[in-house]
């Protein structure tokens, strides 16, 4: 990549703790190939590297690229025709997932994504089926697509090595199901091919592909405690030490989950997989919505790290996790906007914006997320959940050239009080309309609403049109599959805990 000059009215290079940041008037940042070389006023720099090519207007606020923390795929389950439920139904709804080109689908989402300034995206890729070849080409073609659009990707393919449609062994689920839905059920887990030592493998050859890759990087993902056997839970621990790669777990999203742990361990969730060696600051938990008070306290002891996936908590009922108090413990959090935000898309801004406003509980103590304290979720706390780590995150020398510009004019027009935070008048106004630019590794990806690397509009019409195409047999046979099992699954959950043994530990207070 060549040299430019990334210049702005108001620069913001990081959050400083929960109420200051590091704020530049006329700041601008200099970066070579890829790496931010020098950083400081846009008269400075200018004057010191006059043959640069500049970028931006001197209109904008630049902030480092935002990380969406927790991802999975383009099209969202509601467009596919599953609607948002509780989260242990909504498993069984997404079994009308239509056989969709992985790598149209990738460049759908990363659209959106990048339209609000996602510079980075932990993908957790979910089901892949077929044998291991088809599964590392599913993988390839998802990496291709970052790779096409220019964005950062941070990608696993997450392991299921048992338990994959409810809380239960496959073949007791079967054995439980009326004679004719046994069939179908069993095909559709015979759908998925790979071993334990598959997913494994799938994991070595990407990491080794990749390994040289200044945008892609290839970590470990247990799907959720429910979905690893014990020896899976070893191998993570084995495998993540010996390739020195983070993991990203799915884990107590829900009180189903809360008790399943219980079952299993006699335990928490957090308990079972400590015995494991899983925590600590290599591990992100997923969701963490049902963590009790000693599972918080474990984590800060340990550094190990939750993404917060709001929206999602909402729309699948999954809880309100106790953001607050993880702040008030100092553990790191990281955004994760997963299957979709709010709004159906995957528009960071708005995703801040919901993680700013969904724990704002009465009182007047300083508890409830700040501007500087979202801000920092997603960077710099997001980055320590990818496998580039303290490479992202922040605006300073020897940091990658992820940045995002913010049109000044949107957020202050027609009147912004001149004591307006910059920092607040962005979290709280900015919205995708006014992204101007996203730099990804010293690369414009996106300038004045156009992606530079790849056709938008094609792609899309690419994607509609392979759609089209009339449902296939198997997608017929998941579809009736999906309403089918639906009375049996909820027949499964009705009682699978006594409601009152499980008290969310979510408390508006950070004073535990
Ligand atoms: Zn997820």
């Amino acid at each position: 990549m060549p040299a430019s000059l990334i210049r702005s009215r108001t620069m913001i290079t990081r959050a400083l703790d929960r109420h200051r940041w590091e704020e530049i008037a006329d700041g601008a940042v200099l970066q070579e190939d890829g790496t931010i070389t020098a950083v400081g006023t846009f008269a400075d720099l200018s004057r010191r590297h006059p043959t640069v090519p500049v970028v931006g207007s001197g209109n904008e606020v630049l902030l480092p690229g935002f990380i969406n923390g927790h991802h999975h795929v383009g099209l969202t389950p509601v467009q596919l025709g599953s609607p948002d439920m509780p989260l242990e139904l909504w498993f069984v709804t997404r079994m009308v997932m239509r056989n969709v080109n992985p790598y149209l689908d990738t460049l759908y989402s990363a659209f959106e994504m990048i339209t609000s300034g996602i510079t980075t995206v932990q993908h957790l890729h979910g089901w892949a089926p077929g044998k291991l070849g088809e599964v590392e080409t599913r993988c390839e073609d998802v990496i291709r697509a970052y790779q096409d659009v220019g964005m950062r990707v941070s990608y696993s393919f997450s392991v299921r090595d048992q338990n994959r449609l409810v809380y239960q062994a496959d073949t007791d689920f079967v054995a439980s199901l009326p004679a004719e839905l046994r069939g179908p059920v069993q095909r559709w887990y015979d759908r998925f091919q790979l071993s334990l030592d598959d997913f494994f493998a799938v994991f070595e050859t990407l990491h080794g592909r990749h390994r040289n890759s200044s945008r892609v990087k290839i970590q470990l993902s247990p799907a959720n405690l429910h979905w690893c056997s014990d020896a899976a839970l070893t191998r993570f621990a084995e495998v993540s030490r010996a390739f020195d790669v983070p993991l990203h777990m799915h884990l107590l999203e829900t009180a189903y989950q809360k008790e399943y742990a219980r079952r299993r361990g006699g335990c928490s969730a957090v308990e079972y997989i400590d015995r494991f060696g899983l925590l600590g600051p290599q591990m992100t938990l997923g969701h963490g919505v049902w963590l009790n008070a000693s599972d918080i306290d474990r984590l800060a002891e340990t550094g190990t790290c939750v993404c917060h996936n709001c929206s999602s908590n909402f729309r699948l009922r999954s809880g309100v996790a106790a953001l607050n108090v993880l702040e008030a413990k100092g553990i790191n959090t990281a955004i994760g906007i997963d299957e979709a935000g709010i709004n159906d898309d995957r528009d960071m801004l708005q995703e801040m914006r919901m993680v700013l406003r969904a724990h704002r509980v009465p009182g007047m103590d300083d508890e409830v997320p700040t501007a500087a304290q979202v801000f920092r979720m997603a960077t710099s706390g997001g980055a320590k959940t990818t496998a580039f780590g303290e490479r992202l995150g922040v605006l300073e020398v020897g940091r990658a050239a992820d940045m995002v510009l913010i049109d000044w004019e949107q957020l202050s027009y027609p009147y912004l009080d001149e004591e307006t935070p910059v920092l607040d008048a962005v979290l709280q106004r900015a919205k995708a309309t006014g992204v101007r630019t996203v730099i990804c590794d010293g690369e414009a990806i996106y300038n004045e609403g156009r992606y530079t690397k790849v056709d938008r509009d094609a792609a899309l019409r690419a994607l509609h049109n392979d759609l089209q195409k009339a449902l296939a047999d198997d997608e017929v046979e998941r579809r009736k599959l999906s309403k089918m099992l639906l009375p049996h699954v909820k027949r499964f959950y009705a009682n699978y805990f006594d409601p009152g043994a499980h008290e969310p530990f979510y408390r508006p207070s950070s004073r535990v």
